[in-house]
């Protein structure tokens, strides 16, 4: 079992079985309302509490634990039973506390500009590994609560699909979290939306997209060879009638590759139709990929393009970019963690294939 929370109600209870009946419940809910470890279980006998911490430990060992953004962010870097290492990202805003988690430590996507892409795929997370991230969180967050959970960390969610969901309504049956402040954001897997379009919590849906025509999309984002944009496009549909959810589109905006006019109208034709918000983030640097993120100006310009074409874009203010914690940057023990100064100094790449402009 790699995480408390990967156990089911009636397997803790198992584990009390010469205990009064009331214990069950009392664990279990410290655990997922109270989220406290059992050692921590005061209401508990000091021997009882002592064999469940034995029978239950974390998942998560606290490898390195930073704080930027003034306090407001922090970053955990895990290692896991077998040595796998996954981060973790807390942000403290003035309306909500959002912690955004990862779902497979690394990721077998490989979008070029993203660190986890190109560290890798290690494996899939369990379920509990993923809610063990968020009760973490809930924890530091405290006296404030946490509000909302974002699938946006390492890994791509919908490759993970049985244990994503389980976590998913492991948050929302015992953990308090309403559907509408849980979103998954994924690459675009287009039998995934259409699974995620059948089940019945209502979550929000992000697709990172960054390129609207697939001539482009083929080279940033390789699974677009496989599920295409008419298809993708279809997918989100179907889960936009099915949820009644306003559709998320995030585009990393990268210097002279995805911020041109004809960018924003490509983008435009195909978020207008899905009633889509654009989210757009100036793309964070990575090692391997060494195209910068747009300047401000361009990305306030890349805005007013969309507007003017009636899409609603909004611009992510990044959090966490000290400490290699802001949106792609996590890839938890490469080994160009450790700067900018050991980096191979690389030639720019620029992606093989650039539209005709
Ligand atoms: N695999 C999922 C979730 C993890 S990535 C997905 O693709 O959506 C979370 C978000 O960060 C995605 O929108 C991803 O495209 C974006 N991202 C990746 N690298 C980035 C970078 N270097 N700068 C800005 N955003 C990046």
């Amino acid at each position: 079992m790699p995480s408390p929370y990967d156990m089911t109600r009636e397997e803790v209870a198992a584990l009390l079985e010469d205990e009064p009946p009331y214990r069950a419940r009392q664990v279990w809910e410290g655990l997922h309302t109270r989220v406290r470890r059992p050692e921590e279980m005061t209401e508990l006998p000091a021997g009882l509490r002592g064999r469940l911490a034995e029978a239950m430990p974390p998942a998560l060992t606290e490898q390195t634990r930073q704080r930027a953004d003034d306090g407001e962010t922090t970053k955990w870097l895990w290692t896991l039973h077998d040595g796998a290492r996954i981060e973790t990202v807390l942000m403290r805003y003035t309306d909500r506390v959002t912690v955004c988690v990862s779902t497979q430590a690394g990721c077998a996507m490989a979008c070029q500009f993203c660190a986890t892409g190109q560290a890798g795929f290690g494996r899939q997370l369990s379920q509990g590994e993923i809610v063990e991230q968020v009760a973490v969180a809930m924890r530091a967050a405290e006296p404030r609560r946490l509000s909302n959970v974002v699938f946006m960390g390492m890994g791509e969610p919908l490759a993970n699909y049985d244990r994503v969901w389980a976590a998913v309504e492991r948050l929302h049956a015992e953990m308090g979290l309403s559907a509408r402040h849980l979103t998954l954001s994924t690459v675009g897997i287009v039998p995934g939306i259409r699974r995620l379009a059948a089940e019945t919590l209502p979550v929000n849906l992000a697709v990172s997209l960054h390129a609207a025509n697939d001539e482009l999309r083929d080279e940033l984002v390789p699974i677009n060879r496989r599920y295409p944009l008419a298809d993708l496009a279809a997918a989100c549909a179907e889960y936009v009638t099915a949820s009644g959810r306003r559709l998320s589109i995030e585009w990393a905006l990268i210097d002279g590759v995805n911020d041109r006019e004809r960018d924003a109208a490509e983008l435009a034709a195909f978020a207008r139709p899905l009633g889509a918000h654009v989210n757009l983030i100036p793309l964070n640097p990575t090692p391997g990929y060494a195209v910068v993120g747009s300047p401000p100006a361009r990305v306030r310009l890349f805005r007013d393009l969309l507007g003017a074409r009636r899409v609603n874009a909004t611009i992510r203010v990044t959090r966490g970019v000290e400490i290699d914690a802001a949106c792609g940057q996590l890839a938890a023990g490469a080994a160009h963690r450790a700067g900018s100064t050991d980096a191979p100094a690389e030639p720019v790449r620029l992606p093989r294939v650039l539209p005709a402009r």
